[in-house]
C-alpha cells in the first residue's frame, strides 16, 4: 500500500515514531470498507514489519556484544521512544477495525485477540504495568546478585552446575546445599516482593473489571481455546500417568547410582531446574559432538535435510546469509533464541555453543522456531503470523524429536550409535520429569490466583508448594530438606515474572510427542503435516493448529498415556544400545 516506505529495514534503522506517524495517519483517516480492508491491513503490516525488524535487529546487536555500550543504548532508546507511541497507534487501528464490524478473510483469530485487548484496555493500568516491570527487575537484581564461594572462588550460582558431573556424591550434596542456602538467604526479600506483586496484580484485574486475576489473565494471555478447568484436568492426567512413569525412571537412576534413596543432588545442582536429570548415573566424560562451529552447522544441515529437503534448504539459507550466531564468546548475552526479521522474511538464531550436547539440542530446538518463521512468512498480515506459544513450542519441540534419529554420524549427525542413544535418553527422561515439575508450577499458580488473600501470606504459599511437591514429585527423597522444599516457588522465575506462563510448554510437549509418533510410521507424511501447520502461523485456533500437525490439543490421561508409553518404550530400546 505504501510505495515510498523503505523495502529493507536496514534503511530504517534510524527511523523513529515521527517518521511513521504520517503513515499511521493515512490508515487512521481511511474509511474502511469490505473492498479496501485488505489493502489497509497490508499497509498496517508494512509499518509493523518495519518497526519490528528494526526492533529485532537492534536487540540481536545488543545481545551479540553486551560490552558495546552504544549498541545497548541504541536498543534501549528504541524501546523507550518507540513502544509507548506504537502501542497507542496500534490501539487506535485495532479499535477502528473492530468497530468497523468487518471480518476480513483469515482474520477471525487475530480479531478475537484484538477484541479481548480492547476490552481489557484501561488507561489506569498503564502505570501499573510499568510498576510490574520494575518489580520484575527487582527480582532479577536479587537473583543476579546471588553468588557463592566454591573451591575458594566466588562464582554465580549458575556456574555451580558443573558440579553435577562430579561422581563424588558428597561433593554434589555440598554444592547443592550451598546453592539452595544462598536462595534461602534471600527468603525475606523475595517474600516481600511477592506480596507487592500480588497487590499489584489484584489491582490490575480490578481496574479491568475482574474480581480475580485468573480470569483477567486468561483473557490477557488470549487463552480462548481452553479453560482453567482444562488445566486442572491436565494436572490430574499427569498425576495419574506421568508420576508413576517418573517413579520408574528415578528408580533406575537410583539403582544405577547404587544409593539407598535418590536425593535431589543425585539429579541436579541447579536450583532453577530441580527435576532435570543432569547427574550421569554412570560417570562418563561429557559428549563432545563437534570440533568447530562449522562442523556443528554442517552436520545440523545434513540432519535437517534428512528430516525434510525443504527444511534442510531453509537451514542452508541461514548459513549462507549469516543468520546464525552460534559460538560462545566473551561479552555475548547468555542463552539462546530465535528472532524473526519480518521484512527480510528471515529468522535469526543466537546461542552460546561451547562444544557440548546441549548446543546440539538448543540448535535443533531453535531451528524449529526458525522453520516456523520461514513457513508462515507468506501470510499477508502480520497479525496472522503470531503463533501462540502453545503451538510455537510444538514447532521447536517436534524438531528435537524428528531430528533425534539422525544424531548418529552414520545418519548424518554427530555420534556413535551408543553416544546418540545416550543423548536421546537424556532428552526423553527429561520430558517425563518436566511434565511433573510443570504441573507443580501451574497448579501452584491456579491456587495463588484463586486464593489471593491467602497467598499474600508467604507461609501459606510455602505450605501449598510443599503439598503440590508431594503430590507430583515422587521417587526423590527430600526428607530433612523441608525449608528448601517449601520455598521452591522462589526459585521459579516465571511465577514472579510471567504469571500463568508455563503450562504452554507442557501442552506443547504433548503435541510434539504426537507429531513424533506420526513420524515413526511415516516420516514424510508427518513432516508434511508439521510444515502445513507451521504455515498457518497464528491464523487458526489451537485445536486446528494441532490437528493440522497430526496431533490433538489435549489435556486428558488417554492422550498422555500414549505419549508416555512411547517415551518409555523408546527409553527401553535405547538403553539396550549401550
Ligand atoms: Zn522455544
Amino acid at each position: 500500500m505504501f510505495e515510498n516506505l523503505p523495502t529493507s529495514a536496514l534503511d530504517a534503522m534510524d527511523w523513529r515514531m515521527e517518521r511513521y506517524q504520517p503513515y499511521f495517519q493515512v490508515l487512521n483517516e481511511m474509511t474502511l470498507t469490505a473492498e479496501n480492508v485488505s489493502t489497509w491491513l497490508k499497509g498496517w503490516t508494512q509499518l509493523g514489519d518495519l518497526v519490528m525488524e528494526v526492533f529485532a535487529r537492534l536487540a540481536v546487536a545488543a545481545s551479540q556484544n553486551t560490552a558495546d555500550a552504544e549498541a545497548q543504548q541504541r536498543y534501549l532508546s528504541y524501546v523507550e521512544s518507540m513502544l509507548p507511541p506504537l502501542q497507542m497507534a496500534n490501539n487506535i487501528l485495532q479499535r477502528k477495525l473492530v468497530e468497523s464490524g468487518l471480518q476480513p478473510e483469515g482474520f477471525e483469530v487475530p480479531l478475537r485477540h484484538m477484541r479481548a485487548e480492547l476490552e481489557l484496555f484501561r488507561e489506569a493500568n498503564l502505570p501499573l504495568f510499568v510498576e510490574e516491570r520494575k518489580l520484575a527487575t527487582e527480582y532479577d537484581k536479587i537473583i543476579g546478585a546471588q553468588s557463592v564461594t566454591w573451591d575458594g572462588k566466588e562464582m554465580p550460582l549458575a556456574q555451580l552446575q558443573v558440579v553435577a558431573q562430579n561422581p563424588d556424591r558428597a561433593v554434589r550434596e555440598q554444592a547443592w546445599r550451598l546453592a539452595h542456602e544462598r536462595y534461602l538467604a534471600d527468603r525475606e526479600a523475595l517474600n516481600a516482593l511477592w506480596v507487592k506483586f500480588l497487590d499489584l496484580r489484584q489491582q490490575i484485574a480490578a481496574n479491568a473489571g475482574f474480581s480475580n486475576y485468573l480470569d483477567y489473565c486468561w483473557k490477557a494471555l488470549g487463552r480462548f481455546d481452553y479453560t482453567p478447568h482444562d488445566c486442572l484436568s491436565f494436572h490430574r492426567a499427569i498425576e495419574e500417568v506421568v508420576v508413576p512413569a517418573m517413579v520408574r525412571l528415578l528408580e533406575q537412576q537410583r539403582c544405577t547410582l547404587g544409593v539407598e534413596t535418590l536425593r535431589p543432588w543425585d539429579m541436579n545442582i541447579d536450583p532453577t531446574h530441580p527435576m532435570q536429570l543432569s547427574v550421569d548415573p554412570q560417570p562418563r566424560p561429557a559428549l563432545r559432538p563437534y570440533q568447530s562451529i562449522d562442523e556443528l552447522e554442517s552436520r545440523a544441515e545434513t540432519i535437517f535435510r534428512n528430516v525434510d529437503p525443504t527444511l534442510g534448504e531453509y537451514f542452508a539459507i541461514m548459513r549462507r546469509e549469516g543468520l546464525l550466531d552460534l559460538a560462545n564468546r566473551p561479552n555475548k548475552a547468555p542463552g539462546g533464541y530465535c528472532r524473526t526479521f519480518p521484512v527480510a522474511k528471515r529468522p535469526f538464531i543466537f546461542m552460546n555453543a561451547v562444544g557440548l550436547h546441549d548446543d546440539v539440542q538448543t540448535l535443533l530446538h531453535e531451528a524449529g522456531h526458525a522453520f516456523h518463521a520461514f513457513e508462515s512468512a507468506p501470510l499477508p498480515y502480520m497479525q496472522q503470523r503470531e503463533a501462540p506459544t502453545e503451538f510455537a513450542e510444538v514447532a521447536s519441540m517436534s524438531m528435537e524429536l524428528l531430528a533425534a534419529p539422525y544424531l548418529e554420524a552414520e545418519r548424518g549427525g554427530y555420534y556413535s550409535a551408543a553416544d546418540a542413544a545416550r543423548a536421546r535418553l537424556e532428552h526423553l527422561r527429561n520430558m517425563i520429569t518436566f511434565w511433573a515439575y510443570m504441573a507443580v508450577v501451574d497448579a501452584f499458580q491456579h491456587w495463588v490466583y484463586t486464593n489471593v488473600e491467602t497467598a499474600k501470606d508467604p507461609a501459606a504459599c510455602d505450605a501449598q508448594w510443599s503439598a503440590l511437591w508431594d503430590r507430583f514429585i515422587q521417587g526423590v527423597d527430600w526428607s530433612g530438606l523441608d525449608e528448601f522444599k517449601k520455598t521452591g516457588w522462589h526459585r521459579k522465575l516465571h511465577i514472579f515474572h510471567y504469571p500463568f506462563y508455563y503450562v504452554e510448554y507442557g501442552l506443547a510437549q504433548l503435541g510434539a510427542a504426537q507429531v513424533w509418533r506420526g513420524a515413526l510410521s511415516d516420516q514424510g507424511a508427518a513432516v508434511a503435516r508439521y510444515r502445513k501447520a507451521l504455515a498457518l502461523g497464528g491464523a487458526a485456533p489451537l485445536p486446528q493448529l494441532y490437528q493440522t500437525a497430526g496431533a490433538r490439543f489435549a489435556f486428558d490421561a488417554a492422550t498422555l498415556r500414549e505419549a508416555v508409553a512411547l517415551i518409555e518404550r523408546t527409553i527401553e530400546e535405547l538403553s539396550d544400545l549401550y
